[in-house]
């Protein structure tokens, strides 16, 4: 499979590329030539596969010029061999609603499922490549510490974590600070999450800076995230639905990543009716679908903060694509968004956006009084961000079978938790550790040159 960038559609790049670099040097993201397509009969197939050999299956389908079917295994088995149930994610129901349970791997959200295996397939790729490389990663809380969880003790790896000082969650925090091992580096930054994303763009787009320090980004833009993050869409369909059953996903977001997967699973032929973007107070991929203007305002902090979020990265790769991938037209949008702060989209691809997607967004009482309302009906504690994708789907009417993305374990935002039921939300036996252990990070205002020299005293 070939790759080619949002943003200049006449240079191709392979997997390996890909997977390393993260971003294009042209400030474009990585999207494949063509995405492949099952029939029918493919997913007749692989309906039946365990989550491990679906991944297996699927994962190779994007980068069979890397990797051998058995090394794919081999790294599929190792990544989630530490998960809590046995399938990898889970499915509860509440009421009609199917919740897909991610938050079983080791830092509780479910970017540990692409993330343990981002983490072993730099080991192998790296290896093979005689590669040495420095991860700087940007966090609205949960990113960081899977990436944590997954490159730790890693040889040829250090990685460097910037988040929002005093904008995540104290469990989201000390997931990240008290791994204490000497190549991860935790960041507390003076700004909210979109400075931080904007600190660590801003270095990838710094070429002799980013070749000084072989950087290299785990970020939700990174494509191998958002593949192995394509299987789940796959194996609840199958495990929920018949095979030609539309059914819709509704999808806590924030950096658009997660759900753009859930977009793929659709181009790929997965039978999907709508896509339903969740959001907090943070809304502006809802007004963009209502109105057309992709439009950033003030972050707003909340209850959801993993969702904490305006500029939302993967969106490009949307617009890419809506507009028949165009690289020049794609191009045109983003810059109008860094001259004049928004951009505005043609009727044409507006129409094709809603055809897919639907959005809502649940305020901070809402999203509370969703998480009291779930525990009292079915004594099942959810987290916030979870709360806000079912709470949409309650705004919204939807006839087909829907399947809700629980995004993380309640015990990682046990206060907003315990606020809304009286519970208190217990973290799993393994991770209750983590709460005591002591912390260490460091704090650096919003400032590129200060975060560049930081990192490179560090390398
Ligand atoms: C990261 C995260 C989200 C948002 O996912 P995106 O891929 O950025 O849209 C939602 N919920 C939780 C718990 C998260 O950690």
């Amino acid at each position: 499979m070939q790759y080619i960038s949002t943003r200049n559609t006449t240079k191709t790049f392979s997997f390996k590329d890909v997977f390393l670099n993260g971003l294009a040097s042209d400030g474009g993201l990585y999207v494949p030539k063509q995405i492949p397509s099952y029939s029918t009969q493919d997913l007749e197939k692989l309906k039946n596969l365990s989550y491990r050999d679906l991944a297996v299956k699927i994962i190779l389908d994007f980068c069979a010029d890397e990797f051998s079917e058995s090394e794919i295994k081999g790294l599929i088995k190792k990544s989630y061999k530490n998960f809590r149930v046995q399938d990898v994610v889970k499915i509860n129901k509440i009421g009609n609603i199917n919740l897909l349970e991610l938050f079983h791997g080791p830092t509780l959200a479910f970017k540990d499922i692409a993330m343990q295996v981002i983490g072993n397939m730099y080991e192998n790729i790296l290896e093979k490549n005689k590669l040495k490389v420095n991860v700087v990663v940007a966090t609205s809380g949960d990113t960081g510490a899977a990436a944590i969880a997954a490159i730790k003790n890693r040889k040829n790896m250090k990685v460097f974590v910037l988040h929002p000082e005093n904008k995540i969650s104290e469990v989201q925090r000390k997931f990240m600070t008290t791994v204490d091992v000497s190549n991860v580096f935790n960041i507390g930054i003076t700004g909210n999450f979109d400075d931080c994303q904007k600190l660590v763009k801003l270095m990838f787009a710094n070429k002799d800076y980013k070749n000084s320090i072989n950087m290299s980004g785990v970020n939700s833009i990174n494509w191998a995230r958002i593949v192995f993050q394509i299987v789940y869409y796959f194996f609840s369909h199958f495990k929920i639905a018949k095979l030609d059953e539309k059914i819709n996903f509704s999808v806590p977001t924030g950096n658009f990543g997660d759900i753009y997967a859930g977009y793929v699973a659709k181009k790929m032929g997965l039978p999907i009716n709508k896509l339903v973007i969740a959001t907090n107070k943070n809304d502006i991929l809802k007004r963009v679908v209502n109105t057309g203007y992709y439009r950033p305002l003030k972050v707003e902090h909340t209850v959801s903060p993993s969702m904490d979020i305006q500029v939302a990265s993967n969106f490009e790769r949307l617009i890419f694509d809506i507009n028949s991938c165009s690289s020049k037209k794609t191009l045109k949008l983003m810059n109008d968004l860094e001259e004049r702060g928004e951009f505005k989209i043609g009727k044409e691809e507006l129409k094709k956006i809603k055809d897919n997607f639907f959005s809502e967004s649940l305020s901070e009482e809402e999203t509370k009084s969703i998480i009291s309302e779930v525990y009292k009906n079915y004594g099942i504690l959810v987290d916030p961000h979870t709360a806000v994708g079912i709470g949409v789907t309650k705004k919204i009417s939807l006839e087909e079978n829907t399947i809700v993305l629980a995004t993380a374990h309640p015990s990682k935002f046990s206060e907003v938790v315990m606020e809304a039921t009286g519970i208190k939300s217990e973290l799993p036996e393994n991770l209750k550790n983590t709460l005591i252990r002591k912390e260490k990070y460091d704090k650096l205002p919003t400032d590129l040159e200060k975060v560049k020299k930081y990192i490179l005293k560090r390398i």
